[in-house]
Formats: structure tokens, sequence, C-alpha cells
């Protein structure tokens, strides 16, 4: 069973490669390097003015049409998921991977190259805990394609697949616990694999140019073509357990658990990430009765007061529960029936605002900010709200616990964070808000 004090791991030193990407045809060159603990998986696209950097988070797919594509405003990376599936599994937690162009060399189609170029880096503990997501109910994901995705309780990574081609030619099961010396040897080596009807249309309207028979099986009837022969008997199921943990890595934390994989691909995969990134949250609410710190932790009533101006009717949060280091913060509020706007919001039917969740949700990023910006004489200001959803209704005697998290500070002018209010561990409400800096 992995200790409770296993360590996050970054990368040694920087180390690149360079290749074509497959989409494109282009050449491209990869470097991977270290990052500090709880940054997680970043990819940078050096090619770009500003050279903007875009969170290997679930939050930021963008299509799993084939591939994986991630991106934040207009910024796209395209195939993330050999690169992240080598990172995880190598067990590094925290790094940026830097890129001139939209996509990673495809190189054979496998993980390998990325696998060769993490051990030239060398992989490094870290300070910091590295963070789980423990499975303790078994969750299940189904698609229409006949997909099927179940997750077990487990105190390991395990996945068990069946893998299985049109009318079900090469059907491939296998099952292993997933460690960085197993991924190595059994998985890391196994090449994407495209069935020859399937990619047909594709290769006629010459979308991917840099596509052969060097970085990718393909299957014809019963033929397999490829540059050089099947490097397993099974490479294709062992190919489909690649892409699981690439998808999967979207997540962040890494998970303790079994998955049952039947048929896999990219959207299933993404759809279970979502799941347990929406598992997580709850969760990180639900984290036992929150204990109210003084000093460092949190912010009593009186320090809330120093910092936000505001005040009674409109002071909408009573409490800072704790900041998670410089990027998260988590605030509380008592919604009792004395709240003002419960007399005309409804008579007989009190249910609290949905633009005072989105207010209280404000206050608690304007602390965060406001921690960020303490040695600067800016102050931010709520600028927009984009997807903000009302998803249950507050009532009063409810505890709202509101979240935080700063997801992305352009320059010292904008910054965007993405909050939730939770009421007993349910999303009731969300949005993103953004906040723009001005002199004080
Ligand atoms: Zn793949």
């Amino acid at each position: 069973m992995p200790s409770a004090t296993e360590q996050q791991h970054t990368l040694g030193k920087t180390a690149s490669l360079s290749g074509t990407s497959l989409h494109t045809g282009d050449k491209v060159t990869l470097k991977l390097h270290p990052a500090p603990a709880d940054h997680g998986l970043k990819f940078k696209r050096a090619d770009l003015q500003d050279e903007p950097t875009i969170d290997a988070r679930i939050d930021n797919l963008k299509t799993v049409e084939r591939s994986t594509t991630i991106g934040e405003g207009s910024v796209r990376v395209h195939t993330v998921e050999h690169v992240l599936s080598a990172l995880s599994a190598m067990g590094v937690d925290n790094a940026v991977v830097e890129m001139n162009a939209n996509e990673p060399p495809i190189g054979d189609g496998s993980a390998q190259p990325y696998v060769d170029l993490i051990k030239k880096a060398g992989v490094t503990a870290q300070e910091a805990p590295r963070k789980f997501l423990d499975v303790r109910e078994t969750m299940h994901i189904e698609s229409k394609t006949g997909s099927l995705l179940v997750l077990l309780p487990d105190d390991k990574f395990r996945i068990s697949c069946t893998q299985a081609g049109p009318d079900n030619r090469f059907t491939q099961y296998l099952s292993m616990e997933i460690t960085p010396a197993v991924f190595e040897r059994e998985i890391a080596p196994a090449r994407t694999f495209v069935f020859y009807e399937d990619v047909q249309s594709l290769m006629d309207k010459n979308l991917i140019k840099g596509g052969s028979l060097e970085n990718a099986i393909v299957v014809r009837g019963d033929a397999v073509l490829s540059k050089e022969p099947l490097r397993f008997p099974d490479e294709f199921v062992r190919h489909k357990i690649l892409d699981i943990i690439g998808d999967l890595a979207l997540l962040g934390n890494r998970i303790r658990g079994h998955l049952i994989a039947v048929k896999p691909g990219h959207g299933v995969n993404a759809e279970l990430a979502r799941a347990l990134a929406r598992e997580q949250t709850r969760r990180s609410a639900l984290a036992g009765p929150h204990p109210i710190p003084i000093g460092e932790g949190g912010l009593a009533p009186d320090e809330v007061m120093q910092i936000l101006p505001h005040r009674y009717p409109f002071l909408l949060v009573d409490r800072i529960i704790g900041f998670e280091g410089e990027t998260k913060v988590i605030g509380m509020k008592s919604v009792t029936i004395n709240e003002p706007y419960f007399q005309g919001h409804f008579p007989g039917h009190p249910v609290m605002p949905g633009v005072l969740q989105v207010e209280a949700m404000a206050q608690v990023a304007s602390i965060l900010l406001f921690k960020l910006t303490k040695k600067s004489s800016r102050v931010g200001y709520f600028m927009s709200a984009d997807g903000v959803k009302f998803r249950k209704p507050v009532f009063p005697g409810d505890t709202l616990i509101i979240h935080a998290e700063l997801t992305k500070a352009r320059g010292a002018r904008l910054a965007k964070t993405m909050c939730h209010c939770l009421v007993n561990g349910a999303v009731v409400s969300e949005g993103e808000l953004m906040f723009t800096f001005l002199d004080k």
C-alpha cells in the first residue's frame, strides 16, 4: 500500500526531442522542463507571442476526435495523450512541456520516445506530498458506441482493458497494475493503431500529413501493416491502456482504483476524468467538519472585514476556512433565515438569490487576489462572469462552502478564477469570474 507520505516528483533537468507532428507534418521540438511542487503538468507554446501556457486539466479539454486536444482562449495543443501518459506513469507530477508547434512530435506512435526523454532528464522527489484520489464507490461511464468504463476501489492504480476492433476483430484483453517499471516495459512501446476504414477519409482529405507506417500500425481486413513487426501480440490493447493513462492524467490527482475498460476511447476516457474531477470537488468540500483555523490557515470574520470593504447586509463571506497554496481558497457563509433578502425572495418560499451566490464567489475570490497582490499597490475589481450556472436552490439554514481557484493570471492586469458554491457536498452554483487590477 502506498504510504500517505508519497512525495511529488519533477524532472531533474531539461531535456529535448525533435520530430514531426502528425496532423500538419511540420517539424517540432519538444522540451520537458522541471517545475515546482503543486505546479502540475502544463504545455507551453514557445512559437506564439508571450509563450502562453495551457494547464493539462480536464477543464481545458476541447476535443476528443481521434486524439485529445486541450486549450485556453484561442490557444490549442493537440494529441497530448502520449506525452501526458509517459509523464504521469513515470511518476512526474510537475513539468512544463514546451513546444514550438501545436502538437508534440509523433515519434513512432508510442510513448517510448517520451519515456526515453524523461529518463534522460531524470526524476527527482520534491517536498510536497503527492495528491491522490481514492475511489470509494464504484463509478461507471457508458457510451452509445459500446464503450464501458467501471472504476472500483483499490489501493493501487490498476487497469483491466478489453479492446475490440470493427466486427470484434483483434479482440484483446490485458490487466495490470500501473507502475513506472510496468509502464516502461509493457505499455510505453505499444504504438498507435488504426483501422483502414476509419482513416481512409482522413487520408483522402490530407488531414494526417505526418502519418505513415512509421508512426502507426494500419489494420486492413485481417492484415496488419507496419514498418516493423508487432512489438507485442496484443499491442493494440496495450496502446489503449497507454491512451487511458494519458487522458486520466488530466485529472491532476493520481487515482487509486481499479479501472475496468471495455472498448475505451478518448471520449469516454475524458468523461470519466470529468466525473472524477466533480467527485474531487465534492469531496474537498466534504472533508470532515471544516476546522476553523486561526492565524495562517484561514481568516476569522474580523480578518475578512479588514480585507473586504463590504458590510451587512452585503458581506457574503463569514470566514475563510483555508488556502491551498497560492491559487486556491475556500470560504464559508452561513445562510440564516434572518438574511434581509428572504423577506422578499420569496415570501413563503425563501431561496437565496443566485446573483448573491455569484457575489459571494467574487468576495472569496478577491480575498485570494488580495493575498496575491498584497505587496503591490493594485487592487482587483470584479469584471465579468462566464458560464454561471445555478444548479440547486439554497435555503435558509444551509452553509455555503465557497471555492475559488485562480486559473489564469495574465500579466499584472487580468486574473481568471473558477468558483463553486457547495451545500452538503453538492455544487449549487458555479461560474468563471474575471478580475482586473487597477491602482488603488
Ligand atoms: Zn494513442
